[in-house]
């Protein structure tokens, strides 16, 4: 079959067709079976095929798709922004539905600029982030990342949003260790903001666990306090990008409930409908919602695709499946499961320099000189050998931008369905190693 109409990643690059998934694999038209390591994109969180939701696509699809949200609300979409309230920490209680997760970033972004607007300070304009982050594509969400790949070509058209560090433990920007470093890279912020002024700033952004820039990195259980009495103190919003982290992948409902901290504004995205249609939301606190509701009324964006009947008709079953099936909690138990199979592994390969994560949000860094943590060099492009050779292997893993960035050692992340049982970690562990060991052999580490 020829595709060569179709703008792939890498258009020189030939991909296997897929032919269909049931539960963690999936299947090539050659037949060849695959585990799904990463959940895709770490998105197809309760596994491929899964009946109850395509039969709610099916009756929902039967009723009504698609309605425009200025003429009509529905009951699905209703129903899940409900639920959302109810999943959610303290006062986030109003949902914008949207169909991607650089949506979500974004639309949380002017609901923080708007925030301020209709209070009447027009100056709260920029928002601030880390280094080492991706919160998406548009150029709105890659201003805020600070992901230096991914944003060099459009560098004249992005606002100079990331402003501190990674709280990268595994090579302290402070050449340090926790607890002794004081999180310097928390209290980084204070000073950023009186270096711009508070008085520019509505918001900070930041992933609770760094994902694709960085994976899996991890901060110390007291970092999101300081960062949200950072915020407080000078009268600037916290937004949390739980975009990956969020619907059960790290072993909680929401990440930000590992470090008790509630955002302004959560952005969600990927997991919510676990791949089946697009979608995304922002989720505004009430205290955000206020001068909005007495001011203008209306949160300013919308996409044609918004609170569509069969993208909230699918998230809501998927968020019913993961609770009716405590896959939260499997996500808990079979992420430890994982990170002891993994750290064993570490004791053997020398490549493995870190294991980090929770839940099933798991990043593996590799290194060339483990006591001294020496990344591999660049031109090694080691992520893409483990993940090509993982590939052949059977198994799809995830690249973070870390070796890329050239800050770090590469790696990888490892997040499978939240439905993965213990035997199915042990099968992906097996063909990690076979991977792991093939490429320490070849590059003599
Ligand atoms: N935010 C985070 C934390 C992400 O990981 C991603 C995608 O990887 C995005 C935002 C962008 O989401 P999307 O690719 O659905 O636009």
């Amino acid at each position: 079959m020829n595709y060569s109409h179709l703008i792939k990643p890498v258009l020189d690059q030939d991909y296997p067709v897929v032919s269909y998934g049931d539960g963690i694999y999936l299947y090539d038209t050659t037949g060849k079976k695959y585990i799904d390591g990463s959940s895709g994109a770490i998105t197809a969180s309760i596994g491929h095929g899964v009946k109850e939701i395509i039969d709610v696509m099916l009756e929902q699809a039967k009723k009504v798709s698609f309605v425009y949200r200025s003429q009509f609300t529905s009951e699905p979409a209703e129903q899940l922004a409900t639920k959302l309230s109810q999943l959610t920490q303290g006062d986030l209680n109003s949902t914008f539905f949207v169909n991607s997760g650089s949506e979500a970033t974004e639309t949380a972004m002017k609901i923080a600029i708007q925030y301020w607007q209709e209070q009447g300070i027009k100056t709260k304009n920029k928002i601030l982030s880390r280094w080492m982050s991706y919160h998406g594509i548009t150029i709105g969400a890659l201003s805020m990342s600070g992901h230096t790949a991914r944003r060099a070509r459009f560098v004249p058209l992005l606002e100079d949003y990331p402003t501190i560090s990674a709280p990268y433990c595994y090579r302290c920007p402070y050449d340090s260790s926790y607890p002794f470093c004081k999180l310097k890279c928390a209290t980084e912020l204070d000073q950023a903001i009186k270096r711009i002024g508070p008085e520019n700033i509505a918001a900070f952004i930041a992933e609770p666990i760094v994902g694709a820039a960085a994976g899996a990195i991890t901060p110390p259980e007291e970092y999101y306090r300081v960062i949200r009495e950072i915020c407080d103190k000078n009268n600037i919003l916290f937004i949390a990008d739980e975009v990956m982290t969020g619907l059960g992948r790290t072993g909680k409902m929401f990440a930000m409930e590992h470090y008790q901290v509630q955002p302004d504004i959560l952005a969600i995205g990927k997991g919510m409908s676990a791949g089946y249609t697009p979608i995304g939301a922002a989720i505004a606190s009430d205290k955000v919602m206020a001068p909005i509701l007495k001011g203008s009324k209306q949160i300013m964006s919308g996409h044609t695709y918004s609170a569509n009947p069969q993208s909230t008709a699918v998230a809501l079953s998927v968020i019913q499946y993961i609770e009716k099936n405590n896959l939260v909690q499997n996500a808990e138990d079979m992420g430890n499961y994982l990170v002891t199979k993994l750290t064993d592994l570490q004791k053997k390969y020398a490549i493995i320099g870190d294991v980090r994560g929770k839940g099933l949000l798991i990043g593996v860094e590799f290194v060339s000189d483990f006591l001294n943590k020496l990344p591999f060099k660049r031109e090694v492009a080691l992520t893409n050998l483990i993940l090509e050779r993982a590939q052949v292997n059977g198994l799809l893993l995830y690249p973070s931008a870390t070796g890329i960035e050239g800050v770090g050692g590469d790696a990888i992340l490892i997040a499978p369905p939240l439905t993965i049982s213990e035997e199915q970690v042990d099968e992906l562990i097996a063909i990690f190693e076979q991977t792991v060991k093939s490429l320490q052999n070849d590059l003599q580490v």
